[in-house]
């Protein structure tokens, strides 16, 4: 394996997002959102469940943690 200078991608829900960048190109909306831990909190459309609202993936690019 090569080196590379990006980390490994960071996928959520399938999606390849850009770890550390404020403007991920395949976040939802207003994502990602600074996270207290020092990275970004990703976000992906879940859909709609039933009688649930519209919901989203959220996964931290550095911690791990979803919102
Ligand atoms: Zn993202
Ligand atoms: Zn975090």
């Amino acid at each position: 394996m090569t080196k590379q200078e990006q980390q490994a991608p960071f996928t959520l829900d399938g999606f390849e997002h850009s770890v550390g960048d404020p403007a991920c190109p395949d976040c939802w909306e207003a994502y990602p959102r600074p996270h207290g831990c020092g990275g970004l909190m990703h976000a992906a459309y879940g859909g709609e469940e039933g009688d649930r609202d519209e919901w989203l993936y959220t996964r931290c690019d550095r911690c791990g943690e979803s919102e």
